[in-house]
């Protein structure tokens, strides 16, 4: 951790704290901001998070990064001097290239790995285990390389439209930074996530409040926090905003459905197109300013056509709306993107880039007669899933004998359906997992004979289960199950149920340079030695 001057340079205080204003503060993710990295025991105390910090060092807070003398420049000439040059040989600004991001690596005590897949992952995860002892946490691993090669990927996939990461997914902190480093706008549902996003230094503007129902509270919120644009799809919504401040910008989300995706969305929100004319024409009377429409494909989509014909359907939108003389200049087309990596660890766009590309070209070309619609996302899942892996212990086991003389296994672990495995129930997910020798333990005498077990949540509840009847082989108290991809709608989605600190697990940050486990052969790296030497 760094010291209090460099909070002051790295969470610039929020310019929306009116005077006076008590800090918002209550909902579990806001205990989450006030111990900011976690539980984590390689970052001691928590990272200040000061509203009182003045309105002016808003200004050190912008997309562009101008470098490590910039972000020094608070500081006096002579320390500004000596913190730029020791940023310049930093292998936090060597591999990222960005004086924000280095100086987050830093505040998070991030480690420098090699390989980011499971083994890589598991190897600091033992480490870790080792030297904190730890013996009934859950642990995350967050690889912050992860998000940051996909937000490169993204941009350079799809130059038209920028990220709007969708907060709800996975509000860590440090992937928060990370991606506001980076340029990104966020995508809030509430006061809370509002509060959070404002807190770190974020500029309204660069916040979309994607709610298609929000709450009288969340509304007065974003009212007062400058927030201004915002999504309806109900009559009821529009009389809502006309009422509470009818200067907030209006974005019609639209239904946009992939029956193949895992958490379709539609039958909740989004308007049919049929019923837009009737909104739009309301919004009118009401005198409202609509500029923009939205959809959401549904989480985890499938099908790419589905992104095609949504952009058609905004079009129509937008020409209805352009013709009742709106000023239409946002599309914003969701999230429901997966992030990927190939087994060199390059980001896999898949055909879905390409599809966007090519619907945006056909109905928003760019300089056509609409003028420059801007064109953003939201995605979540996308920079989310791939940056965690969870890390849970056995904790207790007992043998059940069977009337075919086999045994049944039933195990404990430090994680269930009330914590991160809250994504089985909520986001249909079925996580992987792979198992990990205890580092403490000696080697089991039998790896290999596997039995039916039972994978249990700690709570006392007994639907707290992980997974029924797996074949697993023997496991001991203090083994370790490792669930990469534990990124995405995991423990932002737990609660604390029994007291458990689920919503507070341990975290340690480490920074890959491959996204994936990789071998260097030995044939190629006695090449690379030689080519070295050769220099
Ligand atoms: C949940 C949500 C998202 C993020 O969806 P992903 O599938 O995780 O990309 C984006 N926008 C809205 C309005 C959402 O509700």
């Amino acid at each position: 951790m760094t010291g209090a001057k460099d909070v002051v340079t790295l969470v610039p205080g929020a310019t929306h704290a009116g005077a006076g204003e008590a800090p918002f503060v209550r909902t579990s993710f806001q205990n989450d901001m006030r111990t900011s990295f976690g539980r984590s025991s390689a970052t001691d105390g928590p990272m200040k998070v000061d509203a009182a910090v003045p309105p002016a060092l808003a200004a050190a807070v912008q997309p562009i990064d101008r470098g490590p003398a910039a972000a020094a420049s608070s500081l006096g000439p002579a320390a500004s001097q000596e913190l730029s040059r020791a940023m310049l040989s930093s292998w936090q600004y060597r591999v990222s290239g960005k004086a924000a991001v280095a100086e987050l690596l830093q505040e998070c005590a991030a480690e420098h790995i090699a390989c980011g897949g499971p083994r890589g992952v598991e190897e600091v995860a033992v480490r870790h285990i080792r030297r904190h002892d730890i013996d009934s946490d859950s642990i995350y691993v967050v690889d912050l390389a992860s998000p940051f090669r996909l937000f490169k990927a993204w941009r350079a996939a799809m130059p038209r439209v920028l990220p709007y990461y969708a907060v709800k997914c996975y509000p860590e902190p440090a992937i928060l930074k990370l991606l506001m480093a980076l340029g990104a706008g966020f995508d809030c549902a509430s006061k809370g996530e509002l509060d959070m996003m404002l807190k770190l230094g974020v500029s309204p503007g660069r916040i979309i409040f994607a709610h298609p129902c929000k709450r009288g509270a969340d509304f007065r919120y974003a009212r007062e926090h400058g927030i201004t644009y915002t999504t309806f799809d109900s009559s009821s919504e529009l009389h809502k905003i006309a009422e509470m401040d009818p200067e907030f910008k209006c974005v019609l989300r639209i239904r946009a459905d992939d029956p193949g995706a895992r958490v379709p969305l539609g039958l909740k929100y989004g308007a049919e197109v049929e019923e837009a004319a009737g909104l739009l024409a309301e919004a009118k009377q009401l005198g409202l300013e609509v500029v923009g429409v939205s959809f959401h494909v549904g989480s985890a989509a499938k099908n790419l056509a589905t992104f095609t014909n949504a952009i058609a359907n905004a079009r129509k939108v937008f020409d209805d709306a352009a013709g009742m003389g709106f000023k239409m200049e946002l599309l914003d087309i969701g999230g429901g993107f997966t992030g990927h990596f190939d087994e060199c660890g390059n980001v896999m766009f898949g055909e879905i880039a390409n599809t966007i590309n090519a619907a945006l070209a056909t109905y928003f070309p760019p300089g056509g007669d609409l003028g420059d619609v801007r064109v953003i996302a939201e995605p979540g899942r996308y920079f989310a899933e791939t940056s965690s892996t969870l890390m849970t212990v056995v904790i207790g086991q007992r043998d059940r004998p069977q009337k075919d003389g086999s045994t049944h296994k039933d195990y404990w672990l430090t994680d269930g359906l009330y914590g991160s495995f809250n994504c089985i129930v909520y986001d249909g997910q079925n996580p992987e997992w792979r198992i990990v020798r205890s580092p403490i333990l000696p080697d089991p005498a039998d790896a290999k004979t596997t039995y039916v077990s039972t994978l249990w949540g700690p709570t006392c509840d007994s639907a707290d289960v992980v997974y029924k009847d797996v074949a697993l082989p023997e496991l001991r108290n203090g083994d370790w199950l490792l669930w990469p991809n534990a990124g995405a709608y995991t423990v932002a989605g737990a609660c604390d149920f029994n007291g458990i600190e689920f919503t507070t697990p341990m975290k340690v940050y480490v920074w890959s340079d491959i996204a994936v486990d990789v071998e260097v052969p030995e044939a190629d790296s006695k090449a690379e030695q030689a080519a070295e030497g050769a220099q």
